[in-house]
């Protein structure tokens, strides 16, 4: 009989509970992953996060060959037909796995699971992902918190009750199964190829913990940490990011990583604003949606600088940073009246850090429509922002190379009228 341990978005040995917990069960352990064609199916042949989950999962099977003899069965389709073949070709016992909060992974569980246990065969999952999941950190009545604040204070005081744990495998994964043949699939075997984008390394050194609240605002300075990629694939486990920031003693990061389980939490509770707007009026805008407009945002020849660099940032290399996340969100919502779904959309497709929680609801955030949202009438200026965050412009000459020529396009809109217009149509919207 064999244990199946099965890698989703915890693409790290070490520290990683569900195979912590595999690890100590009574029989061998085979680790798979399954690269999952519902998903595949929809991204572009050279996908970067593609490529960067290949590039993982053969650093992780080579680093089990080293250890112990073992290494990752990895298989392409269908979840519930993989599992099919994988019961006909092992002697499955258990399937253990981290839990996975989304919408379209709630569902592919449960089908997996009744399968399983229609063949007498359990479905265990463990939280690893996150420190407090869906139901933990809620309002004395139990119900979600809607607010950031009351949230993150609530956490903080659920934090101080327990102590983190670290769950340390270098000693059990002797327990794996020792099998030298395991399917394992190329690039090519996807349909897939090697992106030219790579996912930047972390950083999360003391002197950027430090010095986070000082230098976060400045896109071009670029001293944020970089999480963000690694805590979605599990290449770094959240327990030891908390740590970190507990050991430098920055409030400020700190709350930045409740952010993100705030949003889990919440789509959790509200599936439904993968696609709606959590203040159902906002659903009453009438947005322009011009497709010629769009284009312009997508290709960042706006003509306005700061937007434009983020998306120019956004295409080359996978990544934005997050002031300009949400002046260009605010950008496309307000000045151009385009619905925050094209927008969420178009991030989903390109960010390396792409997470359903956190892309939606900081859309919802900058449209006004989400949680704890920004007040509508609150628009970004695109250009006083430069002055407050790239006064001397270093991130807009480094993105955008005919900056300050005659070919750089000229404003797409009047900054002014478009304020006007966005302010009356979500006036008309609300009321
Ligand atoms: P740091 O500033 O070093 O923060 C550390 C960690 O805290 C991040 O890695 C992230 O896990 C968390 N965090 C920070 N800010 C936020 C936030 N506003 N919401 C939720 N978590 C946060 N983040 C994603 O991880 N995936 C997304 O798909 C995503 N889409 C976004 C879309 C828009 C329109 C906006 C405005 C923000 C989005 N963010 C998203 C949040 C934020 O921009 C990124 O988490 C951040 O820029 C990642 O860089 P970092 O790891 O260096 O962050």
């Amino acid at each position: 009989k064999v244990n199946i341990f099965w890698f989703r978005r915890d693409l790290r040995l070490d520290d990683n509970l569900g195979l912590y917990k595999a690890l100590n069960g009574t029989f061998p352990v085979l680790p798979v992953f399954i690269f999952d064609s519902e998903i595949l199916d929809q991204l572009p042949k050279d996908d970067a996060r593609v490529t960067f989950i290949f590039e993982t999962l053969q650093k992780l099977r080579e680093d089990l060959q080293n250890i112990c003899g073992s290494s990752i069965a990895t298989y392409h389709g269908k979840p519930l037909e993989v599992f099919k073949q994988i019961t006909k070709d092992f002697p499955v016992q258990n399937v253990i796995t981290n839990h996975d909060y989304e919408p379209y992974a709630l569902k592919r569980d449960k089908e997996i699971k009744g399968f399983l246990s229609d063949k007498d065969i359990g479905f265990y999952t463990f939280k690893d992902q996150v420190i407090f999941e869906k139901d933990e950190v809620v309002k004395e009545d139990g119900t979600p918190y809607l607010v950031y604040t009351p949230y993150m204070k609530k956490w903080k005081e659920r934090f101080k009750e327990q102590s983190l744990k670290v769950y340390e495998t270098k000693d059990l994964l002797k327990n794996c199964i020792e099998h030298s043949r395991l399917p394992n699939l190329s690039l090519s075997d996807l349909g897939f190829e090697k992106s030219t984008i790579k996912v930047p390394d972390y950083d999360l050194s003391a002197s950027m913990i430090r010095n986070y609240e000082k230098n976060r605002n400045f896109p071009a300075q670029d001293e944020t940490s970089r999480l963000s990629p690694h805590l979605r694939f599990g290449t770094l486990g959240i327990r030891q990011v908390v740590e970190k920031a507990i050991a430098e003693k920055n409030e400020t990061f700190w709350n930045e990583l409740i952010w993100r389980e705030f949003f889990m939490q919440i789509l959790y509770h509200f599936p439904e604003t993968q696609t709606k707007a959590f203040k159902k009026k906002y659903d009453h805008i009438v947005w322009r949606n011009n497709e010629d407009e769009f284009e312009k945002w997508k290709t960042g020849t706006t003509g306005f600088p700061l937007v434009d660099a983020g998306m120019r940032q956004l295409n080359k290399t996978g990544w934005m940073h997050n002031r300009v996340r949400m002046l260009v969100g605010s950008f496309l919502c307000k000045h151009l009246l385009i619905d925050w779904r094209w927008g969420e959309a178009y991030f989903a497709e390109k960010l390396l850090d792409y997470e359903m929680a956190s892309n939606v609801g900081n859309w919802q955030w900058v449209a006004g429509c989400g949680v704890d949202a920004a007040p509508y009438f609150r628009i970004f200026n695109p250009t006083t922002q430069i002055e407050k965050f790239d006064k001397e412009k270093p991130y807009i000459k480094k993105w955008i190379s005919e900056y300050g020529t005659d070919t750089y396009p000229h404003e797409m809109v009047n900054h002014k009228i478009a304020r006007e217009r966005a302010l009356s149509t979500y006036k008309k919207a609300l009321s």
